[in-house]
Parts: structure tokens; C-alpha cells; sequence
């Protein structure tokens, strides 16, 4: 634990009041949506300058205190968790959009801008920022930038690092460095920028980001198709690609389904059972387009790849097609699952996932297996629900010794074992299934540069030596 002098003198680097040693905020910030891992950080510190940064960074290196860098904590691989005595430090207080500029199309913010500010300053400004989540309403800039989040618009528009025209950092050794500075071509050398999106805070704080935005997309319209198997979604995506720029293409499983439905709160698609369903969606600028969509989904009716389906014809309907998926990772928290969010390119998703289902099939007989994900880009999220009855701790134990057979396979189809979560800590230890120990020694030897007394993040993506 830190010792009480040196949170003395913590205090004297921040506005008045601005470190927090008080039990109800040392849960609140020592833990991420994981909620697995006890918080038990000794402070938390509330930054409002990059000065304050720094001073924090050299202050920490001086009493070799760890830091935990904390954006919204929705993270879901414990990278923002503070458990072992760190101090958290938090941006609550550095949420402002400091600049705007029209004619580069970028938007400078603080590192504790909501995602959601963003997206709406954009839609403002008649324009689009195009990172979208169900968290999006919680998460930060900073820790978007951390994660190199994804979520549902990434088969057209990418995820957050092509959105990063620029950054400030401030690195593990307190310098702050100022990366690619909003320019679109820069070859000079390494672009360090890059290693800090999806680093989890191990190389330094992100103190600033300049987000490029894009057009405003026109009568955006969704589909709800269902399919009487997995396989069937894949030519269903292939012929769609074929006619559509499709903005997302998302899937679900019938349980998923059922489990939005019991809610109340939200209309089912159409009467039709099916055992899988494709949330797609594109651009309805012209009526031909949406011929070309009806036409398209009468095509793949014809194959038997489709059962049935919908497309919305309003605003409204289209909000409540995306709540069939987009309210499915909080629906499904009510019963603490346990999370793999796994990637493969996209040609072999389904051979991949028919290998992933029948290894959880024969090991998790008895639980509930709820199958959804972002289908378009190869990234399936497989959540295992806890059984009422079982201690967390026990339902815990029994997926991780699974893991090892289902990363085997991840490896095998090489393989992503965090599509989009990041590593943190619950996916430290498998690390080697997807990065060899070439790589990882390379990954450690950058984190040295950027963090040589190791108090930046300690124990996420790397398990402790
Ligand atoms: C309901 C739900 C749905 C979700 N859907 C998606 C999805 O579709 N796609 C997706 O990618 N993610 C998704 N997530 C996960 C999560 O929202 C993202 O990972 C998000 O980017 C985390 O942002 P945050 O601000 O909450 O970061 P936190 O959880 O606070 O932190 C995440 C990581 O970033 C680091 N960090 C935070 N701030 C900084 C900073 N200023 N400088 C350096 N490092 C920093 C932290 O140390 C940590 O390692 C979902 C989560 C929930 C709860």
C-alpha cells in the first residue's frame, strides 16, 4: 500500500480535494464492468491538466507507487482494475472537446470525453464519429484509446485507431510527447501513436486525442433476418456484401433472443422461430438501394438461407431492431457470464465456431451458452452463464479450465483470443495463444522504453513475473 507521506504529498500535486482515499470511492473506482477481481487501490487521484499528469507520473516513479490509468471502467477484460494497493488515477475532470475543426473534419478532446459527447458533437456539427457501442453512454475517449475499441459499425468504418488522427501522451516516465499531430500523411519513422491505441494503459496516459470524423450517413436502415443454422448467415453476409456497403452485420442466437424478449421492454422481429439471426444495416440514400436490399433478401429466402425477416421503415423501428442486439451483453450481466470475445477472419468463422461449439457443448453441459457477436468482422462473443445456485468463484474455475481448450482452437484457426476487450487481466495467462514469445519479448521490451520502472499498469496483458 502506499504510504500515508507519500499521499501527503499527492495531494499537494492536484486541485484541493482531488485525491480520494474514501471506502465507497475506492470501490466504485478500483473496478471495471468485470466485476470479478476485489478493488482494493490506495487512492484515487482526479487529475485536471497534463501538468498534474506528469507531476502524478514523476511523483509515482519517485515512490515506485503503480498506476492504474481509469477512463468509464466499462471495460470487460479487468485492464482498469485497481487490485493490488495502486493509485487509480481518473479523468473525470478532463472531459472537455477543446477544438473543432470543420474543414480537417477533427475534433480535439480531453481524455474523460464520453464517447457519447463526441458521437453527439459530431451529429452537431452535421457530421459522424463512427465508434459505437451499447456502452458508448459510460465509456471515455481515453479509455476507448486504451482498448482500441471496436463495436457494431466496424465492417465499414474500422475501430477506434482509424479514427485517431493524433495524440498526446504522457509516457511511464513522465515526458509528454505529442504523436502524428492531426496530420493524415507523416512518414517519418515509427508512428508511436500507434502503440499507444489498445496498449491498456501500460505505456503512459493518454492526455489528448485529435478523432478525425466522418460524413453523416443518410436514412440509415436496418434488417432482421433469421437463418435456420449458422452457416446459413455466412452467404447471407456474402450476398449482401455483394450488393450493399453495409454498415453492420451483426449476429444472435435464439437464446440471446429469448433473453431480450423476457425483458418486456422490447418487440420481437417477426412471429418465425429461428435458431440465428443477422442484424444488418446500410445506407438507404435512394429508393434503388432499398430495392437492391429487398431483392437481395428475397435471393437468399430463395437459397433457404433465410427463414424470415424485417427491415425498418422508420427511426423508431430501427432503434428497436438494435435493441434486440445491442441490449444483450447488459441483459445477460443479471446472470455474471463469463466472456470470451474471440476473432478469426471471416472465411472461417463457421468451421471455427462449429469446433468452439461442440468443445463448450461437451464441457459445459449444464450451463447456458449464449452465442452473439460482430459476424462481419470475424468476432464472436461466447458467454457462459452462471448457474443461479453457484458461487461465483466456483463458476469462475470451472470456464477457465475450459479456456485452454477452446484458445487451442483459437490458435489453431490463428486466431484472435481478444477480438476487441483487450487482455487485462482475465486473459493475461493465455497471452501466448496468440502472440508468440518472439512477440511478447518485443511488446515487453517497448513497455520498457516508454515505462522503465514498470509503474504503469502493472500485471495487464502481461502476467506478473
Ligand atoms: C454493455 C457493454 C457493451 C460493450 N460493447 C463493446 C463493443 O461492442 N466493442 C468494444 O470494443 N468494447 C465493448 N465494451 C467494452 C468497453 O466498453 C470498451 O472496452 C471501452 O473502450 C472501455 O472504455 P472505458 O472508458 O470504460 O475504459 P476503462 O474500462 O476505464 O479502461 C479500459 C482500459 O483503458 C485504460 N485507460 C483508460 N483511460 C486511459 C487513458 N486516459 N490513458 C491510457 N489508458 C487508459 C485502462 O487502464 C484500461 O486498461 C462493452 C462494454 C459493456 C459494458
Amino acid at each position: 500500500m502506499t504510504q500515508p507521506a507519500a499521499l501527503d504529498e499527492l495531494m499537494t500535486l492536484v486541485d484541493p480535494g482531488k485525491v480520494l482515499t474514501d471506502p465507497e470511492s475506492l470501490q466504485a473506482y478500483g473496478k471495471d464492468w468485470t466485476r470479478y477481481y476485489p478493488p482494493a487501490p490506495s487512492a484515487i487521484v482526479l487529475p485536471r491538466t497534463i501538468e498534474q499528469v506528469q507531476a502524478i507520473v514523476r511523483w509515482a516513479n519517485a515512490h515506485r507507487v503503480a498506476l492504474v490509468p481509469s477512463g468509464g471502467r466499462t471495460g470487460l477484460s479487468a485492464g482498469a482494475v485497481a487490485a493490488s494497493g495502486e493509485v487509480v488515477v481518473a479523468f473525470d475532470y478532463m472531459n472537455r472537446i477543446l477544438d473543432f475543426n470543420a474543414f480537417d473534419r477533427t475534433v480535439v478532446c480531453q481524455p474523460g470525453v464520453i464517447t457519447q459527447q463526441v458521437q453527439a458533437f459530431a451529429e452537431e456539427q452535421g457530421l459522424y464519429y463512427p465508434v459505437d457501442f451499447a456502452s458508448s453512454g459510460s465509456s471515455q475517449i481515453g479509455g476507448n484509446i486504451g482498448t482500441n475499441a471496436g463495436g457494431i459499425k466496424v465492417i465499414r468504418y474500422g475501430m477506434t485507431r482509424n479514427w485517431v488522427a493524433g495524440l498526446k501522451v504522457v509516457t511511464g516516465s513522465g515526458e509528454l510527447l505529442e504523436l502524428n499531430k492531426g496530420l493524415i500523411k507523416n512518414a517519418t519513422g515509427y508512428d508511436l501513436r500507434q502503440l499507444f491505441i489498445g496498449a491498456e494503459g501500460t505505456l503512459g496516459f493518454v492526455v489528448e486525442a485529435t478523432l478525425r470524423l466522418d460524413r453523416a450517413p443518410r436514412n440509415l436502415t436496418a434488417m432482421v433476418l433469421g437463418t435456420p443454422d449458422f452457416d446459413s448467415i455466412m452467404p447471407v453476409l456474402h450476398a449482401f456484401q455483394g450488393k450493399l456497403d453495409l454498415t453492420a452485420f451483426e449476429f444472435f442466437s435464439d437464446k440471446g433472443l429469448a433473453k431480450i424478449l423476457a425483458r418486456g421492454d422490447v418487440p420481437a422481429p417477426f412471429e418465425t422461430p429461428c435458431p440465428f439471426y443477422a442484424l444488418l444495416e446500410f445506407e438507404a440514400g435512394t429508393e434503388a438501394v432499398a430495392n437492391e436490399a429487398l431483392a437481395t433478401f428475397e435471393h437468399c429466402v430463395e437459397q433457404g438461407w433465410v427463414l424470415d425477416g424485417v427491415m425498418s421503415q422508420s427511426q423508431t423501428q430501427l432503434k428497436n431492431l438494435w435493441k434486440l442486439r445491442e441490449y444483450l451483453s447488459e441483459t445477460i450481466s443479471h446472470w455474471t457470464p463469463y466472456k470470451n470475445d474471440i476473432s478469426v477472419t471471416v472465411s472461417k468463422v463457421p468451421a471455427f465456431l462449429r469446433d468452439i461449439d461442440a468443445v463448450v457443448q461437451a464441457h459445459y453441459p449444464h450451463y447456458e451458452v449464449i452465442w452473439y457477436g460482430h459476424i462481419g468482422d470475424g468476432n464472436l462473443h461466447l458467454n457462459i452463464l452462471k448457474p443461479e445456485h453457484m458461487s461465483k468463484d466456483d463458476f469462475f474455475a470451472s470456464c477457465t479450465e475450459v479456456n485452454k481448450w477452446v484458445f487451442e482452437i483459437v490458435q489453431r484457426y490463428d486466431g484472435s483470443i481478444s477480438a476487441e476487450h483487450g487482455v487485462g487481466m482475465t486473459k493475461r495467462d493465455y497471452l501466448g495463444y496468440s502472440r508468440s514469445p518472439e512477440e511478447i519479448a518485443c511488446m515487453k521490451a517497448i513497455k520498457a522504453v516508454f515505462d522503465p520502472a514498470g509503474i504503469m499498469n502493472p500485471g495487464k496483458i502481461f502476467a506478473p513475473e
